[in-house]
């Protein structure tokens, strides 16, 4: 069985095609980041945000060493939910997938961590920004108390999500109490 991020791999790699503009709005330890930025290439663009200096650093770190330094990709030291003041409206429609990997960055700060304050703002301007047909994968971590908060906001603003504007699926274990980490896919209607 695929992991969450795999499956949220797989969900993006079906849509995103070199030249595409993406956006990690979770950047972390980079790894979503240079996900991104190998499929779309040079010649597209990847904007990463993250609220830590550290993730910048590493991030740019991590792209040097794999040889992506040079491409198209932003590292952005702001919260998601500013996404509009840092993507110009005319990347942000050209815009075909975003991800958000939530949570705590493992080994660092845990009370560091995404909030539906903020998660939710960025998905609405994401919603309305980006590209029609456009996807937002979302790794969701209910086994921590901010976590399961996280969980319960996100999942009553995703069924309020109007079907013309957006369908909305989830992949998940069913069968694991522990709330294990599960995954909201969130696809743009071609039409909206
Ligand atoms: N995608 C990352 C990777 O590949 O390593 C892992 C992301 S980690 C689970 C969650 C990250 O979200 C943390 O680095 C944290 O600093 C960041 N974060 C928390 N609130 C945020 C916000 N409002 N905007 C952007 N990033 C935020």
């Amino acid at each position: 069985m695929k992991s969450m991020v795999e499956f949220a791999h797989t969900l993006l790699t079906g849509v995103l095609t070199p030249g595409d503009i993406a956006v990690d709005c979770t950047m972390g330890n980079g790894n979503d980041t240079l996900f991104l930025a190998r499929i779309v290439g040079a010649g597209g663009h990847v904007f990463a945000f993250d609220i830590q200096g550290a993730a910048i650093e590493k991030t740019g770190e991590h792209l040097a060493r794999s040889g992506l330094a040079a491409g198209g990709v932003t590292l952005i030291q702001a919260g998601h939910q500013s996404l509009n003041q840092h993507i110009p409206a005319q990347m942000l429609i050209r815009c075909k997938a975003a991800i958000f990997n939530l949570g705590y960055l493992p080994g660092a700060d845990k009370r560091v961590c995404t909030t539906p304050e903020t998660t939710i703002p960025a998905i609405e301007a994401l919603l309305a920004g980006i590209s029609p047909g456009g996807l937002i994968v979302i790794v969701v971590y209910p086994g921590h108390p901010e976590g399961a908060r996280e969980s319960d906001e996100l999942l009553r603003f995703c069924a309020d999500i109007r079907p013309e504007v957006a369908d909305v699926v989830t992949y998940q274990v069913i069968n694991n109490r522990n709330r294990p980490p599960y995954l909201i896919a969130i696809e743009k209607n071609s039409r909206a």
